[in-house]
Protein backbone atom coordinates (compact mmCIF):
# COMPACT_ATOMS: atom_id res chain seq x y z
CA UNK A 1 0.00 0.00 0.00
CA UNK A 2 1.27 3.53 -0.43
CA UNK A 3 0.52 6.30 1.83
CA UNK A 4 2.02 9.23 0.07
CA UNK A 5 -0.65 12.04 0.06
CA UNK A 6 -1.17 11.33 3.86
CA UNK A 7 2.28 11.58 4.70
CA UNK A 8 2.37 14.55 3.24
CA UNK A 9 -0.25 16.29 4.32
CA UNK A 10 0.47 14.85 7.64
CA UNK A 11 4.21 16.86 7.36
CA UNK A 12 1.97 19.88 6.42
CA UNK A 13 -0.60 18.92 9.70
CA UNK A 14 2.32 19.16 11.61
CA UNK A 15 3.46 22.62 10.84
CA UNK A 16 -0.17 23.46 11.94
CA UNK A 17 -0.92 21.47 14.75
CA UNK A 18 0.97 20.52 18.06
CA UNK A 19 2.40 16.80 16.88
CA UNK A 20 0.64 17.27 13.65
CA UNK A 21 -2.61 16.39 15.19
CA UNK A 22 -5.86 17.49 17.53
CA UNK A 23 -6.13 14.58 19.75
CA UNK A 24 -3.23 13.10 20.64
CA UNK A 25 -3.59 9.24 20.19
CA UNK A 26 -4.41 10.26 16.28
CA UNK A 27 -0.79 10.82 15.84
CA UNK A 28 0.46 7.33 15.74
CA UNK A 29 3.72 7.75 17.98
CA UNK A 30 2.71 4.08 19.33
CA UNK A 31 2.84 2.43 16.04
CA UNK A 32 4.65 2.13 13.07
CA UNK A 33 4.23 4.40 10.14
CA UNK A 34 2.56 8.21 10.00
CA UNK A 35 -1.51 8.74 10.55
CA UNK A 36 -3.94 8.19 7.81
CA UNK A 37 -5.67 11.21 6.36
CA UNK A 38 -9.43 9.41 6.63
CA UNK A 39 -11.41 10.57 3.10
CA UNK A 40 -14.51 8.81 3.75
CA UNK A 41 -16.34 6.34 5.46
CA UNK A 42 -19.33 4.02 4.35
CA UNK A 43 -20.79 0.94 6.04
CA UNK A 44 -17.82 -0.87 7.95
CA UNK A 45 -15.59 0.63 5.37
CA UNK A 46 -12.94 3.80 5.32
CA UNK A 47 -11.23 5.30 2.63
CA UNK A 48 -7.64 6.84 3.27
CA UNK A 49 -6.74 9.78 0.88
CA UNK A 50 -4.40 7.30 -1.31
CA UNK A 51 -7.56 5.74 -1.70
CA UNK A 52 -6.51 2.63 0.01
CA UNK A 53 -9.70 0.35 1.52
CA UNK A 54 -10.05 -0.61 5.38
CA UNK A 55 -12.49 -2.58 7.28
CA UNK A 56 -12.70 0.05 10.25
CA UNK A 57 -12.72 -1.38 13.89
CA UNK A 58 -11.94 1.94 15.22
CA UNK A 59 -15.12 3.36 14.09
CA UNK A 60 -14.78 7.15 15.20
CA UNK A 61 -13.51 5.52 18.77
CA UNK A 62 -16.95 3.79 19.30
CA UNK A 63 -19.93 6.61 18.12
CA UNK A 64 -20.83 4.99 14.83
CA UNK A 65 -22.83 2.04 16.35
CA UNK A 66 -24.43 1.76 12.79
CA UNK A 67 -21.37 2.26 10.75
CA UNK A 68 -20.29 5.13 8.83
CA UNK A 69 -22.53 7.03 6.74
CA UNK A 70 -25.36 5.07 7.64
CA UNK A 71 -28.27 6.34 5.12
CA UNK A 72 -30.74 7.18 8.38
CA UNK A 73 -28.30 9.26 10.23
CA UNK A 74 -27.36 11.23 7.12
CA UNK A 75 -30.63 12.09 6.49
CA UNK A 76 -31.92 13.40 9.89
CA UNK A 77 -28.46 15.71 9.44
CA UNK A 78 -29.30 16.88 6.02
CA UNK A 79 -32.81 17.88 6.94
CA UNK A 80 -31.94 19.56 9.91
CA UNK A 81 -29.06 21.01 8.58
CA UNK A 82 -30.95 22.87 5.34
CA UNK A 83 -32.91 24.99 8.13
CA UNK A 84 -30.35 26.25 9.80
CA UNK A 85 -26.77 25.13 11.68
CA UNK A 86 -28.09 26.35 15.69
CA UNK A 87 -30.24 28.81 17.00
CA UNK A 88 -29.01 29.18 21.05
CA UNK A 89 -32.29 28.27 21.63
CA UNK A 90 -34.73 25.13 22.11
CA UNK A 91 -34.93 23.64 19.37
CA UNK A 92 -37.37 20.16 19.02
CA UNK A 93 -34.50 17.83 18.22
CA UNK A 94 -33.54 17.76 21.47
CA UNK A 95 -37.04 16.84 22.78
CA UNK A 96 -36.94 13.58 20.84
CA UNK A 97 -33.42 11.93 21.59
CA UNK A 98 -34.59 13.16 25.10
CA UNK A 99 -37.70 11.33 25.31
CA UNK A 100 -36.23 8.65 23.19
CA UNK A 101 -33.48 7.61 26.13
CA UNK A 102 -35.68 8.43 29.09
CA UNK A 103 -38.43 6.56 27.72
CA UNK A 104 -36.41 3.77 27.51
CA UNK A 105 -33.67 3.80 30.21
CA UNK A 106 -34.53 3.02 33.95
CA UNK A 107 -31.37 5.02 35.04
CA UNK A 108 -32.24 7.77 33.71
CA UNK A 109 -35.50 10.65 34.85
CA UNK A 110 -33.61 13.87 33.42
CA UNK A 111 -30.83 14.82 31.33
CA UNK A 112 -28.96 17.78 30.04
CA UNK A 113 -27.21 17.78 26.53
CA UNK A 114 -23.57 18.76 25.93
CA UNK A 115 -20.88 18.87 23.16
CA UNK A 116 -18.03 16.33 24.43
CA UNK A 117 -17.79 13.61 26.78
CA UNK A 118 -15.39 15.75 28.38
CA UNK A 119 -17.89 18.08 29.10
CA UNK A 120 -20.06 15.38 30.07
CA UNK A 121 -18.03 14.16 32.77
CA UNK A 122 -16.50 17.22 34.17
CA UNK A 123 -20.65 18.85 34.49
CA UNK A 124 -21.27 15.27 36.48
CA UNK A 125 -18.76 15.84 38.78
CA UNK A 126 -19.54 19.59 39.73
CA UNK A 127 -22.85 18.68 39.82
CA UNK A 128 -22.29 15.75 42.52
CA UNK A 129 -20.52 18.55 44.63
CA UNK A 130 -23.25 20.61 44.15
CA UNK A 131 -25.57 17.99 45.65
CA UNK A 132 -23.63 16.76 48.65
CA UNK A 133 -21.71 19.37 49.55
CA UNK A 134 -17.94 17.98 49.48
CA UNK A 135 -15.27 18.09 47.29
CA UNK A 136 -12.80 15.30 47.38
CA UNK A 137 -13.59 12.14 44.73
CA UNK A 138 -12.37 8.65 44.56
CA UNK A 139 -11.57 7.25 40.52
CA UNK A 140 -9.84 4.44 39.51
CA UNK A 141 -6.66 3.96 38.18
CA UNK A 142 -6.98 2.61 34.34
CA UNK A 143 -10.52 4.52 33.87
CA UNK A 144 -10.11 7.60 31.17
CA UNK A 145 -12.72 10.23 31.85
CA UNK A 146 -12.12 13.21 29.51
CA UNK A 147 -9.38 15.59 29.70
CA UNK A 148 -10.88 17.13 33.05
CA UNK A 149 -8.31 18.48 35.29
CA UNK A 150 -9.63 16.78 38.27
CA UNK A 151 -9.68 13.43 36.53
CA UNK A 152 -6.05 13.66 34.71
CA UNK A 153 -4.65 12.46 37.95
CA UNK A 154 -2.85 8.92 38.27
CA UNK A 155 -2.12 7.35 41.92
CA UNK A 156 0.41 8.74 44.32
CA UNK A 157 3.43 6.29 45.48
CA UNK A 158 3.14 3.59 48.14
CA UNK A 159 0.39 3.70 50.09
CA UNK A 160 -0.90 7.36 49.95
CA UNK A 161 -4.02 7.36 47.40
CA UNK A 162 -3.91 10.97 46.86
CA UNK A 163 -3.72 11.92 43.07
CA UNK A 164 -0.37 13.23 41.29
CA UNK A 165 -1.34 15.08 38.30
CA UNK A 166 -1.04 13.28 34.80
CA UNK A 167 -0.51 16.25 32.82
CA UNK A 168 1.24 19.41 33.29
CA UNK A 169 -0.93 22.43 33.97
CA UNK A 170 -3.15 20.27 36.76
CA UNK A 171 -2.58 22.26 39.74
CA UNK A 172 -1.39 19.68 42.83
CA UNK A 173 -4.09 21.44 44.21
CA UNK A 174 -6.59 19.95 42.03
CA UNK A 175 -4.98 16.22 42.14
CA UNK A 176 -5.46 16.41 45.73
CA UNK A 177 -9.01 16.49 45.84
CA UNK A 178 -8.77 13.11 44.07
CA UNK A 179 -8.27 9.91 45.31
CA UNK A 180 -6.92 6.82 42.67
CA UNK A 181 -7.65 3.50 43.56
CA UNK A 182 -6.86 0.48 41.66
CA UNK A 183 -10.11 -1.42 39.81
CA UNK A 184 -11.92 -4.34 41.22
CA UNK A 185 -10.45 -4.10 44.91
CA UNK A 186 -12.78 -4.06 47.31
CA UNK A 187 -10.53 -3.64 50.32
CA UNK A 188 -9.04 -0.55 49.04
CA UNK A 189 -12.40 0.85 48.22
CA UNK A 190 -13.46 0.34 51.19
CA UNK A 191 -9.92 1.77 53.07
CA UNK A 192 -10.30 5.15 50.96
CA UNK A 193 -13.72 5.54 52.70
CA UNK A 194 -12.98 4.77 55.92
CA UNK A 195 -9.97 7.32 55.76
CA UNK A 196 -11.98 10.12 54.19
CA UNK A 197 -15.71 9.37 55.05
CA UNK A 198 -17.19 12.63 55.16
CA UNK A 199 -15.40 14.37 51.85
CA UNK A 200 -15.89 12.15 49.28
CA UNK A 201 -18.36 13.94 46.87
CA UNK A 202 -18.53 11.01 44.41
CA UNK A 203 -17.18 7.84 43.32
CA UNK A 204 -16.42 7.89 39.51
CA UNK A 205 -16.22 4.62 37.19
CA UNK A 206 -16.36 3.22 33.84
CA UNK A 207 -18.35 0.39 35.00
CA UNK A 208 -17.04 -1.37 31.53
CA UNK A 209 -13.46 0.22 31.59
CA UNK A 210 -12.32 0.39 28.21
CA UNK A 211 -9.82 3.17 27.63
CA UNK A 212 -6.81 1.11 29.61
CA UNK A 213 -7.53 -1.92 27.91
CA UNK A 214 -10.81 -3.53 28.02
CA UNK A 215 -10.83 -4.47 32.13
CA UNK A 216 -14.15 -6.25 33.11
CA UNK A 217 -14.55 -5.74 36.67
CA UNK A 218 -16.40 -8.52 38.52
CA UNK A 219 -20.21 -7.86 39.46
CA UNK A 220 -19.52 -8.54 43.24
CA UNK A 221 -17.10 -5.03 43.09
CA UNK A 222 -19.07 -2.93 41.16
CA UNK A 223 -22.16 -3.69 43.90
CA UNK A 224 -19.71 -2.94 46.70
CA UNK A 225 -19.21 -0.43 45.68
CA UNK A 226 -22.86 1.05 44.84
CA UNK A 227 -23.25 0.22 48.68
CA UNK A 228 -20.40 2.17 50.18
CA UNK A 229 -21.40 4.89 48.47
CA UNK A 230 -24.85 4.68 49.44
CA UNK A 231 -23.61 4.24 53.32
CA UNK A 232 -21.04 7.56 53.08
CA UNK A 233 -23.92 9.67 50.99
CA UNK A 234 -21.31 10.08 48.24
CA UNK A 235 -22.95 10.07 44.53
CA UNK A 236 -22.20 7.22 42.18
CA UNK A 237 -20.51 8.24 39.16
CA UNK A 238 -21.32 5.85 36.05
CA UNK A 239 -18.90 7.06 32.96
CA UNK A 240 -21.13 5.85 30.30
CA UNK A 241 -19.17 7.28 27.17
CA UNK A 242 -18.48 4.51 25.65
CA UNK A 243 -20.68 1.47 27.46
CA UNK A 244 -23.57 3.74 27.13
CA UNK A 245 -25.97 2.29 24.71
CA UNK A 246 -23.02 0.08 23.88
CA UNK A 247 -23.38 -2.88 25.62
CA UNK A 248 -27.94 -2.46 25.68
CA UNK A 249 -29.42 0.66 25.30
CA UNK A 250 -29.31 0.86 29.07
CA UNK A 251 -24.95 0.45 28.76
CA UNK A 252 -23.22 -0.83 31.86
CA UNK A 253 -26.09 -0.13 34.50
CA UNK A 254 -28.54 -1.91 32.63
CA UNK A 255 -25.99 -4.75 31.94
CA UNK A 256 -25.31 -5.19 35.70
CA UNK A 257 -28.58 -3.93 36.67
CA UNK A 258 -26.98 -1.64 39.06
CA UNK A 259 -28.48 1.94 39.38
CA UNK A 260 -25.75 4.75 39.56
CA UNK A 261 -26.64 8.29 41.07
CA UNK A 262 -25.49 10.34 37.85
CA UNK A 263 -24.86 8.46 34.53
CA UNK A 264 -22.11 9.98 31.53
CA UNK A 265 -22.82 9.48 27.65
CA UNK A 266 -20.97 10.64 25.10
CA UNK A 267 -19.85 8.82 21.64
CA UNK A 268 -22.68 6.49 20.52
CA UNK A 269 -25.43 9.00 21.67
CA UNK A 270 -24.55 12.13 19.37
CA UNK A 271 -24.98 9.48 15.88
CA UNK A 272 -20.91 10.71 14.86
CA UNK A 273 -21.70 14.18 15.86
CA UNK A 274 -20.33 16.44 18.75
CA UNK A 275 -22.51 15.09 21.90
CA UNK A 276 -21.80 14.23 25.34
CA UNK A 277 -25.19 14.41 27.78
CA UNK A 278 -25.73 13.82 31.78
CA UNK A 279 -28.55 12.20 33.21
CA UNK A 280 -29.69 11.51 36.82
CA UNK A 281 -33.06 11.18 38.77
CA UNK A 282 -35.21 14.27 38.35
CA UNK A 283 -34.00 14.90 42.13
CA UNK A 284 -30.58 15.27 41.70
CA UNK A 285 -31.32 16.95 38.29
CA UNK A 286 -32.76 19.69 40.31
CA UNK A 287 -29.38 21.22 41.43
CA UNK A 288 -28.77 21.96 38.03
CA UNK A 289 -28.80 25.33 36.34
CA UNK A 290 -31.62 27.02 35.95
CA UNK A 291 -33.61 24.89 38.25
CA UNK A 292 -30.80 24.82 40.73
CA UNK A 293 -27.21 26.51 41.84
CA UNK A 294 -25.23 24.09 39.85
CA UNK A 295 -23.79 26.25 36.96
CA UNK A 296 -23.59 24.41 33.25
CA UNK A 297 -24.19 26.09 29.98
CA UNK A 298 -23.23 25.58 26.65
CA UNK A 299 -23.69 27.81 23.20
CA UNK A 300 -23.91 25.02 21.05
CA UNK A 301 -25.48 22.70 23.89
CA UNK A 302 -28.12 20.13 22.12
CA UNK A 303 -27.25 21.46 18.57
CA UNK A 304 -29.99 20.71 16.32
CA UNK A 305 -27.83 19.43 13.85
CA UNK A 306 -26.11 16.63 16.11
CA UNK A 307 -29.69 16.31 17.91
CA UNK A 308 -31.22 14.73 15.16
CA UNK A 309 -27.88 12.90 14.16
CA UNK A 310 -28.16 11.27 17.60
CA UNK A 311 -32.07 10.72 17.68
CA UNK A 312 -32.04 8.89 14.54
CA UNK A 313 -29.18 6.97 15.46
CA UNK A 314 -31.07 5.54 18.88
CA UNK A 315 -33.46 5.18 16.80
CA UNK A 316 -31.92 2.19 15.36
CA UNK A 317 -30.47 0.56 18.32
CA UNK A 318 -33.96 0.26 19.88
CA UNK A 319 -35.01 -1.78 17.15
CA UNK A 320 -35.61 -5.57 18.28
CA UNK A 321 -32.79 -7.78 18.31
CA UNK A 322 -30.78 -5.09 17.72
CA UNK A 323 -27.63 -5.56 20.41
CA UNK A 324 -28.32 -9.02 20.64
CA UNK A 325 -27.35 -9.59 16.31
CA UNK A 326 -24.05 -7.06 17.26
CA UNK A 327 -22.79 -8.89 20.13
CA UNK A 328 -23.46 -12.24 18.49
CA UNK A 329 -21.32 -11.50 15.40
CA UNK A 330 -18.48 -10.40 17.87
CA UNK A 331 -18.81 -13.17 20.44
CA UNK A 332 -18.07 -15.27 16.80
CA UNK A 333 -15.48 -12.85 15.46
CA UNK A 334 -13.44 -13.12 18.85
CA UNK A 335 -13.87 -17.06 19.66
CA UNK A 336 -12.65 -17.89 16.32
CA UNK A 337 -9.72 -15.94 16.75
CA UNK A 338 -9.27 -17.10 20.29
CA UNK A 339 -9.24 -20.51 18.81
CA UNK A 340 -6.91 -20.14 16.46
CA UNK A 341 -4.33 -18.36 19.31
CA UNK A 342 -4.79 -21.14 21.46
CA UNK A 343 -4.08 -23.85 18.95
CA UNK A 344 -1.36 -21.34 17.53
CA UNK A 345 0.03 -21.53 21.09
CA UNK A 346 -0.12 -17.18 20.53
CA UNK A 347 -0.02 -15.57 24.21
CA UNK A 348 -2.90 -13.73 22.58
CA UNK A 349 -6.61 -13.61 23.91
CA UNK A 350 -9.43 -10.90 22.65
CA UNK A 351 -11.16 -9.67 25.43
CA UNK A 352 -14.95 -9.36 24.46
CA UNK A 353 -18.21 -7.77 26.04
CA UNK A 354 -20.59 -6.87 23.82
CA UNK A 355 -19.49 -5.16 20.32
CA UNK A 356 -16.92 -4.10 22.07
CA UNK A 357 -13.29 -5.76 21.65
CA UNK A 358 -9.46 -6.28 23.08
CA UNK A 359 -6.06 -7.83 22.31
CA UNK A 360 -4.73 -8.78 25.67
CA UNK A 361 -0.66 -10.27 25.65
CA UNK A 362 -1.80 -12.83 28.87
CA UNK A 363 -3.81 -15.71 29.49
CA UNK A 364 -4.43 -14.13 32.59
CA UNK A 365 -7.44 -12.31 33.60
CA UNK A 366 -6.54 -8.81 33.48
CA UNK A 367 -9.15 -6.62 35.79
CA UNK A 368 -6.59 -3.89 36.67
CA UNK A 369 -4.31 -1.28 34.63
CA UNK A 370 -1.16 -2.71 36.42
CA UNK A 371 -1.42 -6.06 35.06
CA UNK A 372 -1.01 -5.13 31.71
CA UNK A 373 3.04 -5.71 30.39
CA UNK A 374 3.72 -2.89 28.40
CA UNK A 375 6.31 -4.53 26.50
CA UNK A 376 4.32 -6.49 24.91
CA UNK A 377 3.13 -3.53 23.08
CA UNK A 378 6.13 -4.59 20.67
CA UNK A 379 3.22 -6.97 19.38
CA UNK A 380 0.56 -4.60 19.10
CA UNK A 381 2.64 -1.99 16.98
CA UNK A 382 3.62 -5.26 14.26
CA UNK A 383 0.11 -6.32 14.49
CA UNK A 384 -1.18 -2.78 13.53
CA UNK A 385 1.09 -2.72 10.90
CA UNK A 386 0.06 -6.10 9.22
CA UNK A 387 -3.21 -5.35 9.88
CA UNK A 388 -2.98 -1.80 7.58
CA UNK A 389 -1.23 -3.78 5.23
CA UNK A 390 -4.34 -6.08 4.88
CA UNK A 391 -6.92 -3.18 4.53
CA UNK A 392 -8.00 -3.69 8.09
CA UNK A 393 -7.89 -0.23 10.53
CA UNK A 394 -7.61 -0.21 14.20
CA UNK A 395 -7.02 1.80 16.45
CA UNK A 396 -3.13 3.19 16.72
CA UNK A 397 -2.66 1.99 19.87
CA UNK A 398 -2.40 -1.72 21.84
CA UNK A 399 -4.63 0.09 24.91
CA UNK A 400 -7.09 0.62 22.56
CA UNK A 401 -10.31 -1.09 22.49
CA UNK A 402 -12.13 -1.70 18.73
CA UNK A 403 -15.76 -1.40 17.99
CA UNK A 404 -17.91 -4.14 15.98
CA UNK A 405 -20.69 -1.88 14.14
CA UNK A 406 -24.01 -3.04 12.84
CA UNK A 407 -22.59 -2.96 9.36
CA UNK A 408 -19.67 -5.64 9.77
CA UNK A 409 -21.62 -8.28 8.30
CA UNK A 410 -20.35 -12.03 9.26
CA UNK A 411 -18.81 -11.37 5.90
CA UNK A 412 -16.72 -8.66 6.60
CA UNK A 413 -15.99 -9.73 9.63
CA UNK A 414 -14.63 -13.42 8.24
CA UNK A 415 -12.37 -11.33 5.68
CA UNK A 416 -11.49 -9.18 8.73
CA UNK A 417 -10.55 -12.29 10.98
CA UNK A 418 -8.20 -14.12 8.21
CA UNK A 419 -6.21 -10.81 7.99
CA UNK A 420 -6.01 -11.05 11.73
CA UNK A 421 -5.05 -14.70 11.86
CA UNK A 422 -2.02 -13.52 9.38
CA UNK A 423 -1.05 -10.75 11.24
CA UNK A 424 -0.51 -12.62 14.11
CA UNK A 425 1.40 -15.45 12.63
CA UNK A 426 3.88 -12.73 11.62
CA UNK A 427 4.10 -10.65 14.48
CA UNK A 428 5.01 -13.24 16.26
CA UNK A 429 7.41 -14.59 14.12
CA UNK A 430 9.21 -11.19 13.36
CA UNK A 431 8.80 -10.35 17.27
CA UNK A 432 11.16 -11.73 19.93
CA UNK A 433 10.62 -10.38 23.53
C1 LIG B 1 -14.24 9.16 25.21
C2 LIG B 1 -14.48 9.19 26.66
C3 LIG B 1 -14.58 10.39 27.39
C4 LIG B 1 -14.31 11.73 26.76
O1 LIG B 1 -15.22 12.03 25.75
P1 LIG B 1 -14.79 13.13 24.65
O2 LIG B 1 -16.01 13.24 23.79
O3 LIG B 1 -13.61 12.57 23.96
O4 LIG B 1 -14.50 14.38 25.39
C5 LIG B 1 -14.92 10.33 28.72
N1 LIG B 1 -15.15 9.16 29.33
C6 LIG B 1 -15.05 7.99 28.67
C7 LIG B 1 -15.36 6.73 29.40
C8 LIG B 1 -14.70 7.97 27.33
O5 LIG B 1 -14.58 6.80 26.70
Amino acid sequence: MEYKKSTDLYALAETLFPGGVNSPVRAFRSVYGTPLFIEKGEGPYIWDVDKNKYIDFCCSWGPLILGHAHPKVLKAIMEAVQLGTSFGAPSHHSLELAQLIIENNRFVEKIRFVSSGTEAVMSAVRLARGVTGKSKIIKFEGCYHGHVDHLLVKAGSGLATFGVSSSAGVPEAFAKETIVLPLNDKDALQKAFEQHKEDIACVIIEPIPANNGLLIQDKPFLTFLRELCTQYQSLLIFDEVISGFRVGFEGAAGYYNITPDILTYGKIVGGGMPVGAFGASKEIMSYVAPEGPVYQAGTLSANPVAMAAGAAQIKECLKPGFYSDICKKTVDFTKDLNDFCEKGGYPLRLIQIGSIFWMAFSSDRISRADQIDAKKMDYFKEIHQQLLQKGIYIGPSGYEVGFVSEAHSNEVLETASQAFKESIKTAFEVVKL
